[in-house]
């Protein structure tokens, strides 16, 4: 289908190669081959899944007369260090508005911020859920009186403008699959805000790509990101009245969150090792250790039993390992 997408920036270094995992097939995959797309690799610091969706957002800011970019997400948040570099890049002012306790170090994700020079201030979770509405209003009055025009980028990059993304992200999938000779596959990524979920969801629809795509919620349950990926088509809708129309049916795999949101157990940690020694690609514990993991117990419960390709979406999350480090056993085998 021809889409008429709206403007973006070229930021991510994309297409990302579709790789296939020998070892890991080996290992995991019964009757499947396992595939991973390497969304880690679209950019050194802006690796990941979120520049795809700021390359739009980037765009929507500038044709709209915005100059800065008030964003939100925990202390490590993937996203906040993608806008705060993107925003440095295309010389917009960037203010996060983090979740957690003032550090006594500067690590991951939160080092690169501060060297990108986004202005940062830090609130104590409870607080931060509670009033993270009224922080944006605060923070974009804040800039309004200093003449600045801000623009609220939600949680992750996760609307109606981000979802483009992996809409487009679906087309390269196309050329992947083709050379590949994949004619049929699951696609499974993490979930932490819906947005690549909504986008991948939409993107296979929208382009015919044969693929079943999954979410693996790494916070909240399944009902909040059935709501939350229907609530970004709706968004996407609404802000492009040209699109056509879609009947969207995300699809969940709960029960691999852990702990909660940024913790991880003993085995995600080995399982971070296991892969980096089996394919030399590294998974974080926040998104992909937990994603790759659910998909590792879904297979062996044969969830996807009958179609003989998986594709797994590494959307990156590397510098979390970094303040994570002791999560780590040694020595592993
Ligand atoms: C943000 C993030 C995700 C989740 O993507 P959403 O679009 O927010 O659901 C997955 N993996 C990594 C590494 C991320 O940073």
């Amino acid at each position: 289908m021809t889409l008429s997408y709206p403007r973006k920036i070229d930021l991510a270094c994309t297409p990302t190669p579709l790789q296939f995992m020998a070892r890991a097939t080996n290992e995991w995959g019964g009757e499947h081959r396992l595939w991973v797309k390497r969304d880690d690799l679209t950019g050194s610091i802006l690796s990941g899944n979120k520049v795809r969706k700021l390359e739009f957002i980037a765009a929507h800011a500038l044709d709209n007369g915005y100059d800065t970019l008030v964003t939100c997400g925990g202390l490590q948040s993937n996203h906040c260090r993608a806008t705060a570099f993107v925003g440095a890049q295309l010389g917009l002012k960037v203010h996060l508005i983090l979740r957690g306790e003032e550090p006594t170090d500067k690590d991951g994700n939160y080092l690169l911020d501060c060297l990108a020079g986004a202005k940062v201030s830090i609130y104590p979770a409870r607080q931060y859920f509670k009033e993270l509405e009224s922080l944006f209003g605060q923070w974009q009055a804040y800039y309004a009186e200093r003449g600045h025009n801000a623009l609220l980028v939600p949680t992750g990059g996760s609307n109606g403008i981000g979802v483009w993304g992996y809409i487009s992200a679906c087309e390269e999938l196309l050329v992947d699959f083709a050379a590949a000779d994949i004619s049929r596959a699951h696609l499974i990524t993490a979930s932490g805000s819906g947005g690549t979920q909504a986008g991948l969801t939409l993107g296979a629809l929208l382009h015919d790509l044969p693929a079943t795509v999954w979410g693996i919620n790494v916070c909240d349950d399944e009902q909040y990101f059935l709501d939350k990926v229907s609530e970004d088509v709706r968004d996407w809708a609404d802000r492009y009245p040209d699109v056509p129309e879609v009947d969207v049916r995300p699809r969940v795999l709960d029960g691999y969150v852990g702990p909660g949101y940024g913790l991880a157990d003993p085995e995600i940690f080995d399982l971070i090792a296991r892969l980096s020694r089996l394919e030399g690609i590294v998974l974080d514990p926040v998104y992909t250790g937990k994603a790759f993991h659910g998909m590792v117990c879904e297979i062996a419960k044969g969830t996807f039993s009958g179609v003989r390709d998986i594709v797994f979406m590494h959307t990156g999350g590397t510098f979390g390992i970094f303040p994570q480090r002791d999560g780590f056993r040694w020595p592993q085998e």
